[in-house]
């Protein structure tokens, strides 16, 4: 194998382009020529390849976002779509694809294997949802930026003895608002993958209301319930003076942390190695702090579920 080509696809996440520098890295460690593909299949339907050298992914393993850019591309599902995207990459010589994106961005990439282009897929989403692996990049990051959200929030929720409702992001996920929350202590999280009662929530407000708690932190995962709508029940419910944030972008932004730099730089490398050693058609993954390779319909077959004993631990600390 001389040539190979990365791209980035779907939702971006902090930490994509420190896997771009170590697939670019890694990939020229070994002798390969490795072209970027700007705004995903998008992009790579269009032609818009470029080569990247050791020193253009300099200066970018802190930097959020992706110097790729991202797309989203509906031609790319048909199938004259990826007749072109395979076109285009024999054209450019490229014999193997890596795809750093969420599980969208993979469903194509397997895809392409089938239509001869070997790709394989490195979890890149701020939501932690894809099945196979413990982490995906970006995740550290968000729920990093949404405790120093928060963390500002307490401040002004105490000071005015406020209840405060946070929206954060995970339309099917609930780790950011699990994590966060456990992190930030907050009275009561609202997550996709468990039922939640209002009652208890309101319920909860009341005892620690009666404790002499006078500000509370109530965190809601957008894939569950509008932050206003829960806000605004609660005040009805209540009487007392709700305030909602929604976070929204800013989630998805900012340099990332160090675990995300550090997921980042083992997962692009090993799947240069993945390229290397065989057929494509996987996906990089961390199970228990060791990097492997998992076939895309071995991670398909499985749902994504966050850790429910955090959530129930979050529910007694917060008793
Ligand atoms: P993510 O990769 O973050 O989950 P999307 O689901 O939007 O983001 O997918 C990104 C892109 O991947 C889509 O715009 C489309 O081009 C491609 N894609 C998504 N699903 C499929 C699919 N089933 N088959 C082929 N390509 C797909």
């Amino acid at each position: 194998m001389k040539r190979i080509a990365v791209l980035t696809s779907g939702g971006d996440a902090p930490g994509m382009n420190a896997a771009i520098r170590a697939v670019v890295r890694k990939g020229v460690y070994h002798g390969l020529e490795v072209i970027g593909v700007y705004r995903g299949y998008h992009g790579l339907i269009h032609g818009d390849l470029r080569p990247l050298s050791l020193g253009s992914v300099g200066d970018i393993i802190h930097r959020g976002g992706t110097m790729l850019y991202t797309a989203r591309s509906e031609e790319f599902k048909t199938e004259e779509g990826q007749a072109k995207a395979v076109k285009m990459l024999e054209k450019h010589g490229v014999e193997g694809l890596i795809v750093i994106g969420g599980d969208g961005s993979f469903r194509g990439a397997m895809k392409l294997t089938q239509m001869g282009i070997p790709a394989v897929g490195v979890p890149g989403t701020i939501d932690n949802d894809i099945p196979g692996t413990d982490f995906t990049i970006g995740f550290d990051t968000a729920i990093n930026t949404v405790i120093q959200a928060i963390d500002k929030i307490r401040d002004t929720a105490t000071s005015h003895e406020r209840t405060y409702v946070v929206e954060v992001m995970g339309r099917d996920a609930g780790d950011i608002a699990l994590w966060a929350g456990l992190a930030d202590g907050a009275e009561s999280i609202l997550i996709p993958e468990a039922p939640y009662d209002l009652d208890e929530v309101v319920e909860r407000l009341r005892r620690g209301n009666k404790r002499g708690k006078k500000h509370s932190i109530i965190l809601v995962a957008e894939g569950v319930a509008s932050g206003v709508k829960v806000g605004e029940e609660i005040r009805r419910r209540t009487g007392w003076e709700t305030r909602v944030t929604v976070l929204g972008h800013i989630q998805r932004g900012g340099s990332p942390t160090a675990f995300d730099r550090v997921l980042a730089s083992r997962m692009g490398a090993a799947a240069v190695d993945l390229i290397l050693d065989g057929e494509g058609n996987q996906m990089v993954a961390i199970q228990k702090n060791e990097i492997r390779g998992i076939p895309f319909e071995e991670a398909f077959k499985q749902k994504h579920r966050p850790d429910l004993s955090m959530y129930q631990l979050a529910g007694i600390l917060a008793i």
